[in-house]
């Protein structure tokens, strides 16, 4: 490295992006997370103009004026909305970067293991007009498993599982590489439906967010907890009038096991699909869990009990993905792997890449 380029790589900030389904993280190294925000973007369909993103966003979720359309940019997985997903970024990489010496910062985006290599040209363009020095992409999964902590230049084979908004990110990682890639278009999301569909079902309607606030307070699987029901406001679709009612957690329970059904399948049929040798590795290594749907009562042990290996939630699971990117870029014995030989650096990205093509099935 040059003179030029190593005091260029002290002063310019490392930083990590997590673009979820949910919420977007932008992470830089040795200063934490600078700003955690809904993926989600207002804009005023009139002028075309951006009104709000993030949190003021996500506010005005289902109560916007006709004018005003709530997207969320990026929807199972996929960047649906290329337009709101640059802006999404520009912007919360901007505000991490405010008051800064403009220095461009390396990053690395965390994309959904689905995305294709046009979703990946458009998040590239968008962290390059947010003024990064853009440095390269790699597969949720795999930034899960370094901010987990996992070591992945281990031998030994680990798994990650990443249940976020939209998708479930599953990576089964041997040495620095994916052993096994796969996406599942079921997240907490589905599990929010779910809830609004049951009580709808029993002719109360709810908003989204009201379904969310039932998941993260009476939400569980497996054993209930034994938590008081909740009153929630919603519409009592007979009388034709608002209406409070109680929720009670067995309801809640209920109501999201399909989905996480689906999610445990998903993760034993990556385990089916595993070489004996790897299989084995796990029962040492386990399972760690990443993601918002971590948080789930009960899942780690649930987990843990139908696939027979010991599943174990990361610290701080919210966040993993965006701190794993980031310290990608500075972790001595990656970069040892990966850099900074162009060469193998290039070849190491396409590896994942490749990972995340075979096992990828719609
Ligand atoms: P993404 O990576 O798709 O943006 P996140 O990892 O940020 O998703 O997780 C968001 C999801 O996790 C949402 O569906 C949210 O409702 C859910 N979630 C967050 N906290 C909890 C909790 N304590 N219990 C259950 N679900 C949670
Ligand atoms: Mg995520």
């Amino acid at each position: 490295m040059t003179v030029i380029g190593s005091v260029r790589s002290t002063l310019s900030p490392d930083l990590g992006l997590d673009l979820g389904t949910s919420n977007t993280v932008v992470y830089e190294r040795g200063a934490g997370v600078l700003v955690s925000e809904p993926s989600v973007v207002a804009f005023n369909t009139r002028t075309d103009e951006i009104f709000a993103i993030g949190h003021a966003a996500k506010e005005m979720e289902g109560r916007a004026p006709s004018h005003i359309s709530v997207v969320r940019p990026i929807s199972r997985g996929t960047i649906s909305n290329f337009r709101a997903a640059q802006t999404l970024i520009a912007r919360l990489v901007d505000r991490a970067l405010a008051a800064r010496p403009r220095i461009a910062p390396r990053l690395v985006a965390s994309i959904p293991g689905c995305a294709t290599d046009i979703e990946c040209k458009a998040v590239e363009q968008a962290v390059r007009a947010a003024g990064a020095r853009y440095t390269t992409y790699v597969p949720q999964a795999v930034a899960a498993a370094v901010g987990a902590g996992l070591d992945v230049t281990n031998l030994r084979a680990q798994m990650i599982v990443d249940i976020g908004g939209g998708t479930t990110e599953i990576a089964v990682l041997g040495t620095a590489g994916v052993i096994r890639l796969a996406s599942l278009q079921v997240g907490g999301d589905v599990l929010d439906q779910a809830i609004l569909q049951r009580l709808r079902f029993q002719r109360f309607a709810i908003g989204a967010r009201t379904a969310e606030r039932l998941k993260l307070e009476l939400g569980f699987v497996g054993r209930a907890p034994g938590r008081d029901s909740l009153l929630v406001n919603g519409n009592d679709l007979d009388a034709a009038a608002p209406r409070a009612r109680l929720v009670s957690e067995a309801l809640v329970g209920e109501a999201m096991q399909e989905g996480l059904a689906r999610i445990l399948r998903g993760i034993t049929s990556v385990l089916e699909s595993l070489p004996p040798d790897v299989s084995a590795d796990l029962i040492e290594s386990g399972i760690t869990l990443t993601g918002g749907g971590a948080l789930i009562t009960g899942i780690a042990s649930e987990i843990g009990y139908r696939t027979n290996v010991p599943t174990t939630i990361a610290p701080e699971p919210l966040t993993c993905v965006a701190r794993g990117a980031g310290e990608i870029l500075g972790s001595p014995t990656l970069l040892e792997q990966v850099g900074p030989h162009a060469d193998r650096f290039t070849r190491w990205y396409q590896s994942l890449r490749i990972g995340m093509r075979e096992s990828y099935s719609p």
